[in-house]
């Protein structure tokens, strides 16, 4: 048996942060995850600026970029075949399990990491069981359930969810090399398709160490033969459903397998209970090709770690009412609100043929090209020594 302040079941992202963080407040901690490193998996492959905002809100941001990430250098706007926009990269690119198994290396101080599989939960206003499958427990004065996408212990526990949207986006990742060159003449390429039919959200390459890499965004039924074809003929499948993006992005070829993950849009039910919070993916799914759900699950961690668990372990008991304070925190409702908002707003954008629809695209397209030729022509008055009128730098 052992005892401790806080019990983590899961060590993902949003459980590893969690951990970490309360390890650096003094706070004692466990994390319990069924691996001691993190296996290869598709999920996030890349923050942009208010994931690193976020991130910097650890503590530990320097760290893990340094270790897991590579910083996205120029970035192009392609719209078919056409590169509206070449703009300074403001993100970072990496493999998830890397960037997972650098911030468990954060794990430390009064936190630590335990290899296991949870397989009960018993909660309570005071004191909160955990029992692994080989038998072992772990008594603790909160559980926080951050297991991800795997129901397993929520539906031990009667926490059911509602699907939002079933299969609401498929994600896809492969990685891929230039053909006659050594290097692309980008860091980065996101390609957004002209052809609303193909229902394409949009494509975008990055590096991360070792290889170039695509995440795709399609709304597609699961049995669509396209998806077959993507699989084992990747070339012919992007050239059918993505008109331009060859000539936008030059010569390449597919290299390795096509990974392929549909996500449903639920929100976990009955969570308002004393003793556990659910965090990350185990509360609720954002769509990926929205790209919101690291924000929630940074956000999660930070807010939990750094305002309510001090708060709630500052006196005795968890009972309903604190737990509640986390669920109502409205810098979390906000950051939850907007990703839903996001995946639904995207969806739309990317399929709907309704005039507003269309006008949005069309604003959209055009504002890419407006900033695109601004920053052309900035750049050619630096080029020939002159400064806007007015500038100082
Ligand atoms: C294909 C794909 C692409 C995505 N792309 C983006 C993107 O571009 N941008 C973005 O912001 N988000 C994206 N997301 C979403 C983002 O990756 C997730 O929101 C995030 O990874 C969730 O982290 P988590 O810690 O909640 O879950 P996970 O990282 O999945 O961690 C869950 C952990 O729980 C452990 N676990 C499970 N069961 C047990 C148990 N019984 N006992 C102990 N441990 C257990 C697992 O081993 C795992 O380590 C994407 C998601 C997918 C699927």
């Amino acid at each position: 048996m052992r005892e401790t302040d806080v019990a983590i079941i899961g060590g993902g992202l949003a459980g590893s942060v969690t951990a970490a963080m309360l390890g650096r407040a003094g706070i004692e901690a466990v994390v319990v995850d069924p691996h001691e490193t993190f296996p290869e998996d598709f999920r996030c492959e890349k923050f942009d600026a208010s994931q690193l905002e976020l991130l910097a809100q650890t503590g530990f941001a320097g760290n893990v970029l340094a270790k897991a990430a590579a910083p996205l250098g120029e970035l192009w706007i392609a719209h078919g075949a056409r590169i509206l926009e070449k703009k300074a990269g403001d993100q970072y690119s990496f493999a998830y399990d890397a960037m997972v198994n650098a911030v468990r290396q954060e794990i430390g101080g009064s936190a630590s990491l335990m290899v296991g599989k949870v397989n009960a939960v018993e909660t309570g206003e005071e004191m909160q069981r955990i029992v692994l499958a080989g038998g072992e427990e772990i008594r603790a004065r909160l559980v926080v359930i951050a297991n991800g996408l795997n129901t397993g212990i929520r539906d031990v526990m009667g926490l059911d969810r509602t699907i939002l949207s079933p299969a609401h986006s498929i994600s896809i990742g492969f990685d891929f090399k230039p053909v006659g060159r050594d290097r692309f003449p980008f860091s980065g390429l996101t390609y957004y398709s002209p052809r609303m039919s193909d229902r394409v959200a949009y494509i975008t390459t990055f590096p991360i160490p070792g290889t170039m890499r695509a995440n795709l965004f399609v709304y597609r039924d699961m049995r669509d033969p396209w998806l077959r074809e993507m699989r084992h003929q990747p070339m012919a499948a992007l050239e059918a459903a993505l008109p331009g993006f060859r000539e936008a992005l030059g010569d390449f070829e597919v290299t390795g397998f096509v990974k392929i993950r549909p996500v449903d849009l639920y929100q976990t039910n009955n969570y308002r209970r004393p003793g556990m919070v659910l965090i990350g993916d185990a509360f609720n799914t954002a769509c990926p090709a929205a790209g919101t759900g690291t924000n929630k699950v940074l956000n999660d961690a930070v807010q939990l770690a750094s305002v309510h668990v001090p708060a709630w372990l500052s006196t005795p008991g968890i009972g309903g009412e604190k737990i509640a304070a986390f669920y109502d925190d409205p810098v979390k409702r906000a950051v939850d609100e907007a990703s839903l908002e996001k995946a639904w707003r995207l969806r739309s954008m990317s399929t709907d043929t309704g005039l507003a629809w269309q006008a949005r695209r069309w604003i959209r397209r055009n504002r890419r090209r407006a900033f695109g030729a601004l920053r052309e022509a900035r750049g050619r008055l630096a080029l020939g020594g002159l400064r806007p009128a007015g500038g100082h730098s």
